[in-house]
C-alpha cells in the first residue's frame, strides 16, 4: 500500500497516479482534483516548473 501524498490515505499503488518529476502519489480522487498529474503526469507544482523551464527556453 502507498499513501497519498495529498489526503494521506493508502490504496493500492496500481491505484496511484505518481508525479515523474518529484514522485509525489496521488489518488484517483485527488488525480481528480489535480487534473495535471493526469494530463501531464506531473503535480501541479511541477507544472510550474515545466512552464518556467518552457517559458526559458522561448527567450532563446
Ligand atoms: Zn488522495
Ligand atoms: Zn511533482
Amino acid at each position: 500500500m502507498v499513501r497519498c501524498s495529498v489526503c494521506g490515505r493508502e490504496f493500492p499503488e496500481n491505484r496511484l497516479l505518481r508525479c515523474y518529476e518529484c514522485g509525489k502519489a496521488y489518488c484517483p480522487e485527488c488525480a481528480e482534483r489535480n487534473p495535471t498529474i493526469k494530463e501531464l503526469g506531473v503535480c501541479p507544482d511541477c507544472e510550474e516548473v515545466f512552464e518556467t523551464e518552457e517559458d526559458y527556453w522561448e527567450w532563446e
